[in-house]
């Protein structure tokens, strides 16, 4: 037998099963996957142009519009995560010198202002400590000083868990003759969002939060005023993945035959296929009732344990994840890894501006139930015993 010429041997780890616990996903996102949309997700392959491809790509389109609550045509789901259609919003929006004005009170705009600067545009920041909002009031001296083209804000803002109020948002931008992109990655479907009634221009969202299917693709959409701003483009948007003029042919959104552009993730679109029909199928208002309930009545919980919750104010608690002030004493390291170990739940710390002040606490689509919110309780109830800084 001739010598063999490989001199990389095949690695020992692949040649074990894979291996993946169960585990109750209690985090900012991702969350579970239920068996329908993990079944969705395990079916054959079709090719990307197949015509049941296309159709399912067209019942994704629909949901979207539900979820969103827009008549946008130019709507559809981005091949990544929620970064990527958050770049694929700001890299079709601006272009080199335009200017956009970033609301920052948590990471995300921190991301979104980095994004932008690395597009060339000229970037200001409205800042807001972790843990507050912003009031029309606050926009619109941004808008006034700084007459950006574009406004973006989250809506869910899951670093902090704020819910950003975005009545009156749109109209004001408009008034100023500015576009209004909005992240509603971790609120859509948890917290009541209307994109056409609301004037919003660009909204998108991820898969992985209360749609409940696995990362991977991000629901997008473009109101009129934002798809003419792209038709006024001087030049080409820097990505082409990411180009919406390419990406609305391939969905059908301009009316054109469709041309290939991208080998699309087929699998993960039939997860979000099914993500998107189990919202539709709840409905919207009783996923929002459900969420905020479930939210209330885990913040009693923890009140009623002695702990601090981050936001203050009630009205502006996010109901998909709620942010609770790591205990004097403890450190949050402690508790989520004994969550982890003695419970097989995982909860998260701060994030950017949040590390070491904030445990994150989600109840996203079908974990936002009565069981979850009593056995994470329970699960805490237990850590604060055993994790305490003295006992150590
Ligand atoms: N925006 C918000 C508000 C988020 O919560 C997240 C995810 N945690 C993102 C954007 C980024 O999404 P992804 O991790 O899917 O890229």
């Amino acid at each position: 037998m001739a010598t063999s010429l490989l001199r990389v041997a095949p690695p020992e780890e692949l040649l074990r099963p894979l291996a993946v616990p169960e585990r109750l996903l209690l985090g900012p996102g991702p969350s579970n996957v239920p068996r329908r949309i993990q079944a969705a997700g395990g079916r054959q392959l079709l090719g990307h142009m197949h015509p049941e491809v296309l159709q399912v790509m067209d019942e994704i389109k629909a949901g979207i519009q539900y979820a969103f609550q827009t008549r946008n045509r130019l709507t559809l789901a981005i091949s990544g995560t929620g970064h990527c259609a958050m770049e694929a919003a700001l890299c079709n929006l601006l272009e080199q010198g335009d200017t956009v004005l970033v609301a920052i009170n948590g990471i995300w705009g921190q991301r979104a202002a980095e994004i932008a600067r690395r597009l060339g545009a000229n970037v200001y920041e409205l800042l807001k400590p972790p843990g507050k909002y912003f009031t029309l009031q606050d926009i619109e001296q941004g808008l006034v000083q700084h007459k950006p083209l574009v406004l973006f804000i989250t809506h869910g803002e899951s670093s902090s868990g704020v819910l950003q109020p975005l009545e009156g948002l749109g109209k004001l931008c408009h008034r100023h003759g500015c576009l209004l992109l909005v992240d509603a990655v971790a609120s859509l479907g948890g917290a009541p969002i209307f994109m056409d009634q609301q004037e919003i221009d660009v909204l998108y969202s991820g898969s992985q939060k209360v749609l409940n299917a696995p990362p991977g693709s991000a629901p997008i959409s473009f109101s009129e005023r934002a798809r003419e701003k792209l038709l006024r483009r001087k030049t080409k948007p820097p990505s082409f993945y990411l180009d919406m003029g390419l990406l609305a042919n391939y969905w059908g959104c301009d009316g054109e035959p469709r041309r290939y552009h991208h080998t699309a993730p087929i699998n993960s679109f039939f997860s979000l296929r099914e993500g998107l029909a189990m919202l539709a199928e709840i409905g919207l208002e009783s996923s929002w009732e459900r969420h905020r309930a479930n939210c209330t009545q885990l913040c009693q919980g923890l009140l009623d344990m002695g702990l601090q919750l981050f936001v203050e104010e009630e009205k502006a608690r996010l109901p998909t994840i709620t942010t609770v002030k790591v205990p004097e004493g403890y450190n949050w390291k402690d508790i989520t890894a004994f969550l982890m170990d003695n419970h097989d739940i995982e909860i998260a710390g701060g994030l950017g501006p949040t590390v070491d002040k904030v445990l994150r606490i989600g109840l996203m689509g079908c974990n936002s139930t009565r069981g979850n919110v009593e056995r994470v309780l329970g699960a805490l109830q237990d850590a604060l015993k055993r994790c305490h800084r003295s006992r150590l």
